[in-house]
């Protein structure tokens, strides 16, 4: 952790939204053994923490089991948020339920992303998920063949390995604002999608409760927004590259750890100063 110290903010209601690859889950394992005491104190104190993530719903059901998970998450880059349609936050969601979630979308459809990126692959260097088998996107990642099936069921985003230079990502980039789109930079994959981000989905969720204090932790370029957003922005450390930098936010931590580590140490850190003693007590239990 850097030498700054984490707000003082009393009994405040927290919430917490969270990347997942790099920050949660380990860059290379996908393990959040790390993170297990810090999510444990979460849970005894019912505060809530929402996956803000490049996944898809496929990828985010099997994993929510595994993290044991309930409440409202958030897909592909913010493009929709899924909400139980039990929770108190349901009736809020404006698009529409599908498979027990009420879904506020910010995205657009993968198919008009498609269409648009067609005519540029003969000018651009890259492979998108639409041309890759779950085979192919297991070797790229690391991924097992059924994690990759379900992370090529997306809605509302395109990611690209990206194999060509970066000034031919800033001319593609450009390209794709005069369609209204954008290409962001994770951990892995440049992703296409609509003009929206991981803050929009936390500027809706907060907005509808009152007087919360926002966390959000992230490790990629992808998470820049949510960070800038948050009352609380935490970056990860990531082994593959250097922190991301925000400039405006000079309050912002920086782990020490990286991925997981790192969310335990900033997450236990943020609520030792909201309940110190259930902090204390979940350390000594370790
Ligand atoms: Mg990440």
């Amino acid at each position: 952790m850097s030498n700054k110290t984490a707000p003082q903010r009393g009994r405040q209601a927290l919430l917490i939204f969270t990347d997942l690859d790099g920050t949660l889950l380990d860059h290379y394992s996908y393990s959040f053994e790390a993170a297990q005491l810090a999510l444990e104190v979460l849970e005894r104190l019912k505060i809530p923490w929402i996956p803000n993530t490049s996944k898809t719903l496929a990828e985010l059901q099997p994993l929510r089991i595994q993290l044991d998970h309930s409440g409202p998450f958030v897909v592909e880059n913010g493009a929709a948020i899924y909400i139980p349609l039990d929770h108190p936050l349901a009736r809020f969601a404006s698009s529409d339920e599908t498979g027990g979630y009420a879904v506020h979308r910010f995205g657009k459809l993968r198919s008009e992303l498609l269409a648009v990126l067609e005519p540029l692959r003969s000018r651009y260097c890259f492979t998108g998920f639409s041309e890759l088998s779950p085979s192919s996107l297991s070797q790229l990642t690391g991924l097992t063949r059924v994690q990759a099936q379900q992370a090529l069921q997306r809605e509302y985003s395109e990611p690209l390995h990206w194999r060509d230079t970066d000034t031919a990502l800033v001319d593609m980039r450009l390209e794709m604002a005069e369609s209204g789109l954008q290409l962001l930079r994770g951990g892995r994959f440049v992703h296409l999608m609509g003009k929206h981000d991981k803050a929009d989905a936390l500027r809706w969720l907060a907005g509808q409760m009152d007087e919360v204090t926002t966390v959000a932790l992230g490790d990629g370029e992808n998470d820049i927004a949510m960070l800038r957003a948050a009352d609380i922005p935490v970056i990860i450390r990531s082994p593959v590259h250097p922190p991301i930098q925000l400039p405006d936010r000079a309050d912002a931590l920086v782990t020490a750890g990286l991925g997981p580590v790192g969310w335990s140490e900033a997450v236990l850190k943020i609520l030792s100063t909201y309940d110190s003693k259930a902090v204390a007590d979940a350390r000594l239990k370790e």
